[in-house]
Order: structure tokens, then C-alpha cells, then sequence
């Protein structure tokens, strides 16, 4: 029992399937134990949990928050977390509000580049101003044809330093950090290849991370390209790091790779999840 997918998606955030059906495609594709981690709210955990329960398989109360740290958006995977924790119901919903203040703006820019009309389109595709992610922005820009895929809208318009990028503050780390070990969680620095650090912001944010009660990075992640692996491998040694497995998956045609379908963690790491399961 190893086929942990510990970063997946859904429609609770800016995934395309249903919990349901996330859970059900992991477990078709094989994943002995799939954690539901949706940008800054816990909404889609209890369909996922029943889904998996059906399926037998087991399931990790997961939860991706949104951090800003310095001049960096940084992500913090919180696994293992209390969905019903009121300490982090509220700082989630302190993340939420900011959502469509950032999204009006990016609809701002986008329409002095010649593009109306994105507010009311990204907010039909995510059912819900506090879900509004550029992620929504993208699939508008793609399905529209303005864009070839999602990807290159982030690479022409929604990254960051691109026209439509919109500087937003999330949550601070320390924050983010108590909200989640007070819910009971692990907390899991996601995809620290995606931040372009360089070397000294780098060790300063692992460093920060660990301080304040970090104990696993994302090695094995479909936000690292493979060749990134052994980077992550070598940086959760050095720091006595757990190592992370997840597919950091939002939908079929979207994501480089489907729930369930990694990779295994290098043998010589000591995986997040013995730390509740054996
Ligand atoms: P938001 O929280 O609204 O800023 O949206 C962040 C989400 O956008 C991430 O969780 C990814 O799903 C997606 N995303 C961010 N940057 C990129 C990128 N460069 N390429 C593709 N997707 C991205
Ligand atoms: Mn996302
Ligand atoms: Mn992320
Ligand atoms: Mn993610």
C-alpha cells in the first residue's frame, strides 16, 4: 500500500470533476489513499470522503492554502487537518473574501488589452465568487480561442509579471502554518520547485517553513518536472524533511499527470504519510 496521491483538485475549488469523480478516477487509476486538497476551503472533503469510503480507498482531509511570503505567493498543503478546526474555517474564509477583488481586477486589465467580459465568464465557471481563481480565467481565455490552452494563459496574460497579473495578498505563512497544525494537520510546502527562488530565498523560506513547524516538502509532484525529482530529494534530506506525493491534479486534458499516477517517492526519503498511516 504505497499509491499515495497526497494533491489533488476539484470543483469545490479550481478542478474540473466533482469530488466524486476525482476520487473515483484516482482509485480506477490505482491510488491506494488519495487526499482532496482544494485552494483555501475544506468544502468538497465529505463527498470525497464518502466517495473513497465506497471505493475503499483511504482518504487524507487535505487543504492547499494560499500564502504570501514576501513577494511570493507561496503554497502550504495542510494534510491530515480537522475539516470541522473553527480556527481554520476562518482564516480559509479570510483568503476566499480577497478572491473577487483580485479576480475585478484582473478582469480590469485583461480589458484594456482588448478582452471584455472575463469577470462575468470566469465567475459562470466557478459557480462561485469565492472560488474565482485564475485557473477560471484561463479555461475562459482557452474555450474563447484567445489562447491555444490554459497554460498559455498563464504564459501570455495570468502569471506573474505577465499583463493581467494581478499582485494579491493571501495569507502570511506564520498564519497559515497555526491554522493548519491547529486543525490537527502536517503541513507540506507544495511544488517548491514553482517558485523561482534563487538559492538564498530558497533556503530562507525552508528554513522559515521548518521554524514554524514544517515537516514535509512535495518531492514527487506533477508540478515538478521529473527531472526536478532528485533536486527536492537532496534539499528534504538536507533538512530532515518527510517527502510528499502528489499529482497536483485539476482535470483530464489539463494536468501532465491523473490522480493516482506518479511516480514512487526515491526510497531513501521517509514518506509524509508515516506519520499517520502504517
Ligand atoms: P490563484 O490561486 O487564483 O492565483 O490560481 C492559482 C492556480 O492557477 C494554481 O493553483 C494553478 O492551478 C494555476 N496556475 C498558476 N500558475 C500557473 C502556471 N504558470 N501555469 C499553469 N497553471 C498555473
Ligand atoms: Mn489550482
Ligand atoms: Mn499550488
Ligand atoms: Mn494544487
Amino acid at each position: 500500500m504505497d499509491n499515495f496521491d497526497l494533491h489533488n483538485h476539484s470543483t469545490a475549488s479550481d478542478g474540473l470533476l466533482s469530488p466524486t469523480r476525482l476520487v473515483e478516477l484516482g482509485a480506477s487509476n490505482g491510488a491506494d489513499a488519495m487526499a482532496l486538497t482544494d485552494h483555501d476551503t475544506v468544502d468538497g472533503l465529505e463527498e470525497a470522503a464518502a466517495a473513497a469510503r465506497r471505493l475503499g480507498v483511504a482518504f487524507v482531509n487535505g487543504v492547499e492554502v494560499s500564502v504570501t511570503w514576501g513577494e511570493t505567493t507561496v503554497h502550504v498543503v495542510g494534510l491530515g487537518i480537522d475539516p470541522g478546526s473553527p480556527v481554520l474555517a476562518a482564516g480559509l474564509k479570510s483568503i476566499r473574501d480577497g478572491r473577487l477583488g483580485r479576480a475585478a481586477r484582473m478582469a480590469q486589465a485583461l480589458e484594456k488589452l482588448g478582452i471584455p467580459g472575463t469577470l462575468e465568464a470566469a465567475l459562470a465557471l466557478a459557480g462561485s465568487e469565492k472560488r474565482l481563481s485564475r485557473t477560471h480565467f484561463a479555461r475562459h481565455l482557452a474555450e474563447t480561442g484567445r489562447v491555444r490552452d490554459t497554460q498559455h494563459a498563464f504564459d501570455k496574460y495570468l502569471g506573474k509579471g505577465k499583463p493581467a497579473y494581478v499582485q494579491h495578498e493571501w495569507s502570511r505563512l506564520e498564519d497559515a502554518m497555526a491554522w493548519i497544525r491547529g486543525a490537527g494537520g502536517v503541513a507540506v510546502l507544495a511544488h517548491p520547485g514553482r517558485y523561482g527562488l534563487k538559492p538564498l530565498g530558497r533556503a530562507t523560506l525552508l528554513e522559515e517553513f521548518k521554524r514554524l513547524g514544517g515537516e514535509a516538502i512535495e518531492v514527487v509532484t506533477g508540478s515538478h518536472r521529473p527531472e526536478e525529482y532528485a533536486t527536492w530529494r537532496r534539499v528534504a534530506e538536507e533538512y530532515g524533511f518527510l517527502a510528499s506525493r502528489g499529482s497536483d491534479f485539476h482535470g483530464p486534458g489539463e494536468s501532465p499527470v491523473m490522480p493516482g499516477r506518479l511516480p514512487p517517492l526515491p526510497a531513501s526519503l521517509v514518506p509524509v504519510w508515516t506519520r499517520w498511516a502504517h
